[in-house]
């Protein structure tokens, strides 16, 4: 099909029918079928086309804002950086403007504003993470180095987070080695809260050690 008998074919019937005709047409038409069976407009580009499955509901105005926390700010969303929140929506949504629309919003969201969470999940974390009490599986992100503030010459957040409660504690540090990152962690964690059942951290050498 090619996009000039489209437009043909629309402005042949746009002159013989009535707007009510074409609207009983469109839901009668086969190939058309689908999207009053499932009472949802779907959007599909050429390559997503072949498929029903590969279609992207279109989503309107109102429950954007409710899908994006759901893709985003849920914990089990995770906080994804833009590019990452954009691509997972891209496989099931569309709406016009929507990489910007997507982009602005993970811009403009407190937590990753303030615990930049793009440096906390590493990429590779791909697998959803299910925890179901406190203190059951606890993250740990090293975040840094920053330039140093003179006197204490502290560099390095350790991120201790946990990932039921989403309480989280950010622990200055001037070093980043092994040994340094295992002492503030019983100091600041395991001392009040005790050992959890499972760490979680990225691969750097300092956490596999
Ligand atoms: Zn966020």
């Amino acid at each position: 099909m090619d996009g000039s008998q489209i437009s043909c074919a629309a402005l042949r019937a746009l002159a013989l029918n009535s707007r009510e005709h074409l609207i009983r047409e469109q839901r009668e038409d086969p190939e058309l079928g689908h999207i009053y069976r499932y009472g949802l407009l779907f959007y599909a580009r050429e390559k997503y086309s072949t498929t029903l499955g590969e279609l992207r509901v279109y989503i309107p105005k109102s429950p954007r804002e409710a899908i994006m926390q759901e893709f985003h700010d849920l914990p089990l969303a995770g906080h994804l950086g833009k590019r990452k929140t954009y691509l997972k929506l891209r496989d099931t949504c569309y709406f016009p403007y929507m990489r910007k629309y997507i982009f602005e919003y993970v811009s403009t969201c407190d937590r990753c504003q303030k615990f930049n969470y793009k440096n906390a999940l590493p990429a590779g974390r791909l697998i959803p993470i299910v925890s179901n009490y406190p203190n059951e599986i606890v993250t740990l992100d090293l975040l840094g180095p920053y330039s140093a503030s003179r006197p204490e010459r502290y560099r390095f957040l350790l991120v201790i987070a946990d990932h039921f409660t989403k309480w989280s504690e950010l622990i200055p540090l001037r070093k980043a080695s092994a040994q340094a990152i295992a002492s503030v962690l019983f100091e600041n964690y395991i001392s009040r809260y005790g050992a959890p059942i499972s760490l979680i951290s990225d691969n750097d050498p300092q956490f596999i050690s």
